[in-house]
């Protein structure tokens, strides 16, 4: 007797094998047979002209939060992700003393675009050691959890402030490595760090005072579990991100770990920089490196109010600053005839009052209706303004509660990101789950990967489309049992319909603790996804099952 038989599906294995009829036996969350299966079971899932695949691994998310309320990671479930990876870009929610809370909250606050309520409304913080962080996830999961352990929260850790103030002793070095060792036998699959990131004080985070040394150590500890090191490099320069490239494959090499950098964008700004790092990519590969790439499917969109601070700022440090004030303070301030010359004039100095006058208006409760859907640059026009002093005007009028959509600002050229995406040394992932809150959804990648890359352009494959988010994330990672679809391993599996796969329209949602919003994207065209064997979504609901593991 089996525990579920998914009967009369196009199974589509995760190793890249053509698509073939077969039925699936699932027993104690395991996948039990595969084929022409004889047998009966107590559930019988009919996958008649559906896709039966691997749950898809997603490899960069920041849900390291959200999974303490919110065991499935709304909505990544329904899209059919049924492992997630958090802990990137140096910040993880473990190990972190009592005191050092507010720090991190802060840097998550600045980088991933995350409100602090999120950190203290939803859940008890119990815990400070990171065997303690996964038992607190571990008891209401229904996806399963891979989590990195963040290099800033290890370093804040040993040295306390002076891990934003200097490089670390010997002494240091080793109580770091000692930590992180104890990270990887609890359960982390890897280390992450940061090379650009700042505060919510435009201070370095910690990761970034490391001499090579330290890293070089910490990496020492990885190769003694043969475990992934994830990097944020100077993304926004191919030249320094290829001298990143080089590095981490030094680190490779020696420790024999796998390393993984994002994001690698393309943007037609700077059409080379893609194949400049990926030639060095491919080099260092030929070499014997791992140094993956991770790309990300969708474009770049960014929508922001004046409510909130928003990277769409990031090029103009005059307007971050006003933004982060205080509300009141950032009435005054943007209602000063001086400060907003300054605001106006900087946005021409970083030729920035070009591209904001293809903002739409996409919103907000205070939009005007009959602004609503047009571009600034045309409203601007309409008013007799410059672009960036309509840009605060409409603002100011609206009680800042009016938001605007830069679309396809960049990685948003089908026939440029396809090939990309289906390079056999692309690890496809970064979205960035979880994060950046209001700034897009960063949920419905992999639907938008068969939407637009499979049934549009045809740069992938089904088959290859569904191996580089199951089977080959898996082995990058050394996921051992999961992503794929045969006798013995973990039954994740996802239940959708190919010619429907992908992303809903991005909208507005009011449901993170403290009533915050978030943009979110539904799925479209998965029907189910079960998570070691149970079913953990069906026709378009959640289910109570809670087999998610809290470190695979
Ligand atoms: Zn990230």
């Amino acid at each position: 007797m089996f525990d579920i038989l998914i009967k009369n599906g196009l199974l589509v294995d995760g190793t890249g094998a053509a698509a073939r009829q077969a039925d699936i036996a699932i027993r104690d969350g395991k996948i039990a047979a595969v084929g022409k299966v004889e047998g009966t079971a107590r559930r019988t899932i009919d996958a008649s002209g559906r896709v039966v695949a691997p749950g898809f691994i997603d490899p960069h998310t920041h849900f390291d939060v959200q999974l303490l309320w919110d065991g499935a990671a709304r909505p990544a479930l329904a899209h059919g992700v049924t492992t997630v990876v958090p802990g990137n870009c140096s910040l993880s929610l473990a190990p972190l003393k009592a005191a050092d809370r507010g720090r991190v909250i802060g840097m998550f606050q600045q980088i991933e675009e995350m409100p602090p309520e999120a950190f203290t409304q939803a859940f008890e913080w119990t815990w400070e050691d990171f065997a303690g962080y996964r038992d607190a996830l571990a008891r209401n999961l229904s996806v399963n959890v891979a989590p990195l352990v963040g290099h800033s929260v290890i370093r804040l850790w040993v040295m306390g402030a002076a891990s934003q103030e200097r490089a670390a002793h010997p002494d240091e070095i080793a109580a770091m490595q000692a930590l992180l060792r104890q990270c990887l036998k609890d359960g982390a699959i890897g280390l992450s760090t940061s090379f650009v990131d700042v505060d919510e004080n435009a201070r370095p985070v910690p990761s970034r005072f490391a001499q090579f040394s330290e890293l070089d150590a910490l990496c020492a500890v990885l190769g003694e579990f043969g475990r992934m090191l994830q990097v944020v490099p100077e993304f926004y320069d191919a030249d320094l991100t290829i001298a990143r490239v080089d590095q981490l494959s030094e680190l490779s090499l020696k420790h024999n770990i796998p390393t993984t950098f994002s994001p690698l964008f393309d943007s037609v700004q700077a059409p080379n920089n893609v194949s400049k790092v990926m030639a060095r990519v491919s080099e260092q590969f030929a070499r014997g490196a791992r140094v993956w790439p991770q790309v990300q499917t969708r474009p770049i969109d960014i929508s922001f109010s004046f409510l909130n601070p928003s990277l769409y700022f990031a090029r103009l440090p005059r307007w971050m600053r006003i933004l982060r004030q205080p509300l009141e303070q950032r009435l005054a301030s943007l209602r000063d005839a001086e400060t907003v010359a300054k605001m106006v004039a900087d946005a021409e100095t970083f030729r920035m009052a070009g591209p904001m006058g293809g903002l739409v208006i996409r919103g907000g409760d205070k939009a005007p209706a009959h602004y609503v859907g047009r571009t600034l640059g045309d409203i601007a026009k309409e008013r007799g303004q410059t672009v960036p002093q309509a840009l605060i005007d409409i603002s100011l009028e609206g009680d800042l509660d009016v938001a605007f959509l830069s679309a396809n600002q960049g990685h948003n050229i089908t026939d440029r990101v396809g090939p990309l995406l289906a390079h056999p040394l692309v690890h496809v992932g970064a979205s960035d789950g979880g994060a950046h809150l209001k700034s897009f959804a960063t949920y419905g990648d992999t639907g938008f990967l068969f939407s637009e890359f499979v049934r549009a352009s045809k740069h992938l494959t089904l088959e290859g489309a569904v191996k580089k988010i199951t089977s080959e994330t898996a082995a990058i990672w050394g996921l051992k049992d999961r992503g794929t679809i045969a006798p013995g391993y973990a039954a994740d599996v996802v239940v959708f319909n190919a010619d429907t796969i992908g992303r809903g329209e991005e909208r507005p949602v009011f449901d993170m603790p403290g009533d915050g919003m978030r943009y979110t994207r539904d799925a479209v065209g998965v029907d189910t996804v079960l998570v070691n064997g149970q079913v953990a979504f069906t026709n378009g609901a959640y289910t109570e099952a809670r087999a998610g593991i809290a470190c695979v």
